[in-house]
């Protein structure tokens, strides 16, 4: 395996740069980091497949197949983190928690990519910033669990570990770990990807005016007039934006072009390992799966299974940081993710819940400063404010979710550091899993159709932007 692990075999035929092969050190990881490295280390979310053979075999078909993306694009998208970095951009990510096979309909994607596009015109116009967009979609097919096991009524099974590894449903047969599903998961994350770069392609001439979009939250008396004043303004700008960029050529100009990038958590590593690949006339590596994978918060062990692959690879990387990690772990993983200080190389996100943001976050900035590291901060105000309600149903409140990003800005702002993105988990789709808006606790049951963590829906997700682009200004 890994012998014919590039990206085009053109330059390079295979066979051509074995991992073995003796090399100069690379700017991103020691001699003895390959694509497969990662095996001799633990893995605390490791998947107990029950056919091991199986899983080697479906592993080298998915590294015979084509990269989902390219080491050119990975590149350019490492440029605008870096840009990003110093402050002249601002980073949005979004998409579902767990996407799901079932979920790869075009609607769903259209009303994605809509709700996307929406908030970056806000943050661009609003935030007076440009955005770079990144979805979090074609590939987030793997979850970690706090634990192996679920039981429901007596009956103890698996997991959900999300699609690439078995189904949802609580059945034996759905739970069991399925190596076939990583080849479905490539194939779905592939169409998932075509139809996004098609209707990119597009630009924005599929975007509807803002006279047409939900904004019935800046009428709400309840907001302060300053604020229901700021988003009236923006909604006047953005008009205006969309009336000026259509005198300049229309909505399918060079001008109204969209960007969009891919990101998931590298969680399954037998998946990323398959796609991780040499560029061709360079020793780099990069993991072609997505432009930017992540580390998340349950495998950032610093001699763990996941940061082992991470070190290697060459693309931008994210690092999920809850509220346990220490300041010295967090200049520990940058001294092994990032030893050299690649610009655009990573973005710490942190999501440390709205009441532990002002005790938890400011000793990192502090520290990350101190320390002359260059990274890319971005909060996710969703995952440290998840409740379960008392019938049993797992949400967040929209409230809590601004209170996040308002101390997050706020920490920022007292440290002199920058908060250059934002990281949400949302559908285009009219669903009811978060509080908020017009969505009472009474009213989840009504759409409740996440299969992992609530998402804000359409109208929710652009109130936010709002919120963001009203911080960005001040
Ligand atoms: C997620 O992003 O869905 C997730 C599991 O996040 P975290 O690792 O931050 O808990
Ligand atoms: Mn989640």
């Amino acid at each position: 395996r890994n012998s014919s692990n590039h990206e085009a075999a053109v330059q390079h035929p295979p066979g051509d740069i074995p991992p073995s092969r003796p090399r100069a050190p690379s700017r991103s990881r020691t001699s003895e980091w390959s694509p497969t490295s990662w095996r001799s280390r633990p893995d605390s979310q490791a998947v107990r497949y029950d056919d091991p053979a199986a899983v080697e075999r479906i592993a080298s078909r998915i590294e015979e197949l084509p990269p989902l993306v390219s080491s050119w694009e990975v590149e350019r998208f490492r440029s605008l983190v870096a840009e990003a970095q110093l402050g002249r951009r601002f980073l949005l990510q979004g998409g579902d928690c767990a996407e799901t096979m079932r979920e790869c309909r075009s609607e769903t994607i259209v009303n994605k990519l809509d709700i996307l596009l929406k908030m970056s015109l806000v943050l661009i116009v609003g935030g007076g910033k440009p955005v770079v967009r990144v979805g979090r979609f074609a590939g987030q097919y793997a979850k970690p669990r706090s634990r192996p096991t679920e039981v429901r009524g007596g009956i103890e099974l698996p997991s959900y570990f999300g699609d690439l590894v078995n189904g949802s449903e609580f059945t034996p047969e759905a739970r069991r770990p399925d190596p076939e599903r990583m080849l479905a998961c490539y194939h779905h994350a592939a169409m998932t990807l075509n139809f996004v770069r098609s209707l990119s392609a597009g630009g924005l001439s599929g975007l509807e005016r803002p006279d047409r979009w939900d904004l019935s939250f800046s009428e709400r008396t309840d907001l302060p007039a300053p604020v229901r004043e700021c988003f009236q303004a923006t909604t006047r700008q953005l008009e205006d934006a969309l009336r000026c960029m259509d005198a300049l050529g229309g909505a399918g100009s060079e001008l109204s072009r969209v960007e969009f990038f891919t990101s998931h958590e590298a969680l399954n590593l037998h998946y990323e390992s398959a796609q991780t690949r040499a560029a061709p006339h360079r020793d780099e590596y990069y993991d072609l799966t997505a432009h930017m994978p992540w580390l998340g918060e349950r495998t950032r062990s610093l001699d763990g299974a996941h940061v082992e692959f991470l070190r290697g690879i060459s693309n931008p990387i994210g690092i999920k940081l809850g509220p346990s990690v220490t300041p010295v772990e967090v200049l520990r993983l940058l001294d092994t993710l990032n030893p050299t200080e690649i610009p655009g190389r990573i973005v710490l996100i942190t999501r440390m819940g709205a009441e532990r943001v002002d005790a938890t976050l400011p000793p990192l900035l502090e520290v990350v400063k101190r320390a002359g590291r260059r990274v890319l901060w971005v909060c996710d105000p969703m995952h440290g404010n998840t409740i379960t309600t008392s019938s049993g149903v797992k949400t967040r409140e929209f409230a809590a979710i601004v209170r996040e990003i308002d101390r997050t800005f706020d920490a920022h702002d007292a440290c002199g550091t920058y908060l250059g993105g934002v990281h949400f988990e949302l559908t285009g789709d009219h669903v009811t899993e978060c509080i908020g808006g017009s969505v009472r606790e009474e009213d989840l049951s009504h759409a409740y159709e996440t299969v992992c963590d609530p998402r804000l829906n359409q109208s929710q997700a652009l109130e936010l932007s709002y919120c963001i682009a009203r911080r960005m200004r001040a």
